[in-house]
C-alpha cells in the first residue's frame, strides 16, 4: 500500500455517516499529513524558479523546509 491508497482508503471513510466532529477532524489532519507525503511537482512563480507548490516558498529538496510538501523536479 502506499500513501496514495492510504488517502484514498481515508476519503472513502470520511464519507461513512456515523463520525463525530472529533473523529472528522481527526480523519482530516490524517488526510492532510498523507497529502504532504504524495509527491507534488515544483511550480515555477514569478519569484522563483522552483516554488513548493503548497506554500509557494522557494524549494531544493526532496520536501520543502517549510511546510513539508513531498516534491518532486522535472517534467
Ligand atoms: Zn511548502
Amino acid at each position: 500500500m502506499n500513501f496514495t491508497d492510504s488517502k484514498r482508503i481515508i476519503e472513502t471513510g470520511l464519507v461513512w455517516a456515523g463520525w463525530n466532529d472529533e473523529q472528522k477532524e481527526g480523519m482530516i489532519k490524517a488526510m492532510e499529513a498523507v497529502n504532504k507525503q504524495i509527491p507534488r511537482k515544483v511550480i515555477k512563480t514569478e519569484k522563483c524558479s522552483q516554488a513548493c507548490p503548497d506554500c509557494l516558498q522557494p524549494v531544493n529538496g526532496k520536501y520543502c523546509t517549510l511546510c513539508g510538501q513531498a516534491l518532486y523536479y522535472g517534467y
